[in-house]
């Protein structure tokens, strides 16, 4: 099959996510042959470095050979066994793995496929635990202005895209919404620790009035990813945890695109300090392998579940629930990260991308240039409302995967890029920017 068959079959078969299909009359699909470290391989052989992790989700590369070697030596053993009733090696290794990275505080771990599910998963088990507690009107939750949790109908209730959010208006239930602390929002001569102090402050204002109905808050610690790499201070977590316990309102840590090192720690949550009723992963942790999602949740809340009657229990589950390769590669992934020292090699990393980077903050036309752990971002100047789509083809023909949100650029590479490549990317970012500005004219 060559690339133009390729292509037209997958037009006509594929339904691609989060995509206007008539885009591609104007904008070719890229076919993906192989991975190869940081690096995608179309059908053609050209390759492209992948600055986004595949949507946030690849860590250490494409078709790495230790994850290779744990799903070859998994797919031999057992693939697949459901997890209720049942239990195997895999999701108990992993999950005492992931509760000892949260030093025990977060013992319990429930499973599901997706990130959504994940956000689907912590809002119902706040929800049922405070009915179990004999508190049913709390079942109101409150995000963060810009927050995403995912888009199947309950996670996209307390996303705030409006894009994502109006074609669904009527299937979702309204949440409370406040001010998000995006250190870009702060007045002038206000520090980002000062204005995630007053945003924290509306936060404790609003529970302190509505706590009666309200289950949840639920927030991305660090960086609201999809919101275009906004980042808050650390101090907003912790006024928000102290607010939360101060009203009795559970509190919801969403780190499906900030955990897994994304940050600068294991756990975005590590930074402040703060400890969360309910800690959602996915993306990375299956390395980028496999579709895995995770909540761990407390002992306290686990307690409230925990009795003779069956409809006290979390009534919850997914058929992939605790998928043995998915955990396989999970663990794998894990090892990666304490074998490799990994953390520590990444301050390195971005070190270098910082001091190699002085050309680009100083283009004319980059604004707010922001990094925190792997992740980097930039806005663009008077961009217009076609910019992210230039900018995207405009990197594939620098050989790079670039998928600018609105006026952000953002870079969030696999923890193996190394100097060549990043100054590949470097490079080739500074011409993309220049050609997707001046095909505007
Ligand atoms: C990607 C993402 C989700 C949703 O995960 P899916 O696997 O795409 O359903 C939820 N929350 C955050 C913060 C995300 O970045």
């Amino acid at each position: 099959m060559n690339n133009a068959q390729l292509l037209q079959r997958s037009l006509a078969a594929v339904w691609h996510p989060c995509t206007q299909m008539k885009a591609h009359e104007r904008l070719p699909l890229v076919p993906i042959s192989r991975g190869e470290g940081a690096w995608l391989i179309d059908t053609d052989g050209k390759r492209y470095l992948d600055a986004v992790s595949s949507w946030w989700v690849n860590l250490f590369g494409h078709a790495n050979p230790r994850i290779n070697a744990a799903l070859r030596d998994q797919l031999e053993k057992l693939e697949h066994v459901m997890l209720a009733g049942f239990t195997h090696g895999p999701v108990v290794e992993l999950s005492e793995r992931l509760s000892a990275l949260t030093g025990g505080a977060l013992g319990h771990c429930f499973y599901a496929s997706d990130g959504a599910s994940a956000t689907e998963i912590a809002l119902k088990m706040s929800q049922h635990y405070w009915r179990n507690s004999g508190k049913s009107d709390k079942h109101r939750y409150v995000g963060i202005a810009g927050g995403y949790h995912g888009e199947t109908v309950g996670a996209l209730a307390v996303t705030d895209v409006a894009l994502f959010r109006e074609a669904y208006a009527p299937l979702l239930r309204p949440g409370i919404t406040m001010p998000s602390p995006d250190a870009r929002l702060a007045a002038p001569g206000e520090s980002a620790a000062d204005y995630a102090r007053r945003c924290a402050a509306a936060l404790d204002a609003c529970l302190a009035e509505r706590h009666a109905e309200i289950a949840a808050v639920i927030v991305e610690p660090l960086v609201q990813c999809a919101a275009g790499m906004a980042m808050h201070d650390p101090e907003y977590l912790r006024a928000v945890r102290a607010a939360c316990d101060r009203h009795g309102v559970h509190l919801i840590a969403d780190e499906i695109a900030v955990g897994c090192g994304r940050t600068g720690t294991f756990l975005a949550c590590e930074q402040p300090g703060v400890l969360p009723d309910f800690l959602c992963l996915s993306k990375g942790i299956s390395g980028g392998y496999l579709p895995l999602s995770v909540v761990l949740s407390t002992d306290h809340v686990y307690q409230a579940f925990y009795a003779d009657e069956t409809a006290r229990g979390f009534l919850h589950s997914h058929s992939y629930t605790g998928n043995p390769l998915a955990c396989r590669a999970a663990l794998a992934t894990l090892d990666i990260f304490s074998s490799d020292n990994v953390l520590t090699a990444n301050r390195q990393r971005a070190a270098f991308l910082n001091t190699e980077a002085q050309a680009l903050m100083q283009h004319p036309r980059v604004r707010h240039w922001r990094q925190r752990g792997m992740i980097w971002a930039f806005d663009v100047a008077d961009a217009d409302p076609r910019f992210a789509q230039r900018m995207f083809a405009a990197s594939l023909e620098q050989g790079l995967l670039l998928r600018p949100i609105g006026n952000t650029v953002y870079f969030m590479p696999p923890y193996v890029i190394d100097e060549e490549q990043t100054a590949f990317l470097l490079k080739g970012t500074q011409a993309a920017l220049d050609a997707a500005l001046e095909s505007r004219a």
